[in-house]
């Protein structure tokens, strides 16, 4: 059964607003999208007034859900606050965006007390650390996987969120492509593989439509996915980050309760540009970097085993000393590290007993000993 965008405006007809006016003659509609039976749109007002707007997406959610033929309804709230105005009370923790502030206290707080706790924490989750990578393609979301795995085999319980927004390639590294459902509290159940709880905006949009998506818009998206999931009880969330050091990616380190971030680079020096940049980006916001992966490190020859240093070696090891953050470990470039990612069975899960799940279980065990302070099980 389709839904068409008529319908959509016809049950937002009924939702009134703070303006006094219904929903779709308030001036704050984006774009709707309405393929599938899968609604989105968001509401975009000034961040003054999100708290009084969170009401007015509940009942928009509520309204579209009730179309027949509606499987799946994102609204989110997008709070950009205009220059000169007062920053907006903190968001609920169900819904809507606080902005980026240009000046926000550095805390001195006391050793292990980490500035990110004092962020609304995700319900059931012990630990939420972010993947980020200063640009695409160096194997942020492969090492993203394989890590949460990594830490799976340590004993944890662990989800990850991919929030690539612009490139969600979680549901091709899992070969997931089912739509998560509702639960009666009408959170998204996650979807399990590999013992993992895994959720991706791929699970919910096409591609291209996330690409359309601007930066508040992607934001308000990761924020509810990461509160409106149903995640149960984790001590470890991983979370893949949008690839790169924008505005985006700097207010959702902001937003998302961190307990650290992992960099991963490849060798290369322009690379690792990218990578400092990344390691100033989550200091700026407080979230302590827990280290760097150097990631297609080395070539490993299939055949042989020999390992070739074709990109040069031991930059990501050196800048991370220099820098002072945790030097993780260096992943080879390797035929099956490839084959096994694009065909969705990781190889920590496909190969566990090969060398290269030994490594990811290493970086796995390092990153544990360092969440410690936050993990019971740990
Ligand atoms: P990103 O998330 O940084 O864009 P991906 O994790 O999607 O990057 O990886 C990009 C491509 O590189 C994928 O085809 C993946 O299989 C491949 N890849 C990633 N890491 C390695 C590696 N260590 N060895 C070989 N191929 C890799």
């Amino acid at each position: 059964m389709t839904v068409s965008k008529q319908q959509v405006l016809e049950a937002l007809a009924k939702v009134p607003t703070p303006r006094g006016v219904p929903l779709p003659q308030a001036s704050v509609l984006s774009e709707i999208t309405a393929t599938d039976g899968k609604v989105f749109f968001s509401i975009g007002v000034d961040a003054a007034e999100a708290r009084a707007w969170e009401d007015v997406r509940h009942r928009a959610e509520a309204a579209v859900r009730g179309i027949a033929g509606v499987t799946t309804v994102m609204v989110a709230l997008t709070a950009e606050r205009k220059p000169g105005t007062a920053p907006a009370a903190p968001a609920r923790p169900a819904g809507g965006v606080q902005p980026v502030s240009a000046h926000r206290p550095h805390s001195h707080g006391a050793p292990g007390q980490h500035p990110a706790a004092k962020q609304a924490e995700v319900e059931g989750v012990a630990a939420v650390i972010a993947v980020a990578s200063g640009k695409g393609g160096v194997g942020k979301s492969t090492t993203a996987l394989n890590l949460a795995l990594g830490l799976r085999d340590q004993g944890l319980r662990v989800g990850l969120l991919d929030a690539d927004i612009y490139g969600p390639s979680i549901p091709r590294l899992t070969g997931l492509r089912d739509k998560p459902q509702l639960n009666e509290a009408k959170k998204m159940i996650p979807l399990q593989r590999f013992g993992l709880a895994i959720m991706s905006i791929g699970f919910l949009v096409e591609e291209e439509t996330a690409m359309i998506w601007r930066g508040p818009m992607v934001m308000s998206a990761i924020t509810q996915m990461l509160r409106d999931v149903a995640w149960g009880t984790l001590d470890v969330l991983v979370v893949d980050m949008p690839p790169g050091t924008g505005d985006a990616q700097l207010t959702l380190a902001q937003n998302v309760p961190l307990k650290g971030a992992i960099i991963v680079s490849t060798p290369q020096d322009l690379a690792l540009i990218d990578a400092r940049r990344g390691i100033a980006m989550f200091r700026k916001v407080n979230v302590p970097v827990l280290g760097i992966v150097e990631n297609m490190s080395y070539f490993q020859c299939p055949e042989c085993g020999t390992r070739s240093d074709i990109f040069g070696h031991g930059g990501a090891r050196h800048e991370a000393e220099r820098l002072g953050v945790p030097f993780l470990g260096e992943i080879p470039l390797h035929m099956s590290i490839r084959s096994t990612s694009d065909a969705g069975t990781p190889v920590v899960e496909s190969e566990a007993d090969g060398t290269h799940a030994g490594l990811y279980r290493a970086i796995g065990a390092k990153v544990r000993e360092q969440l410690k302070p936050f993990i019971s099980a740990a």
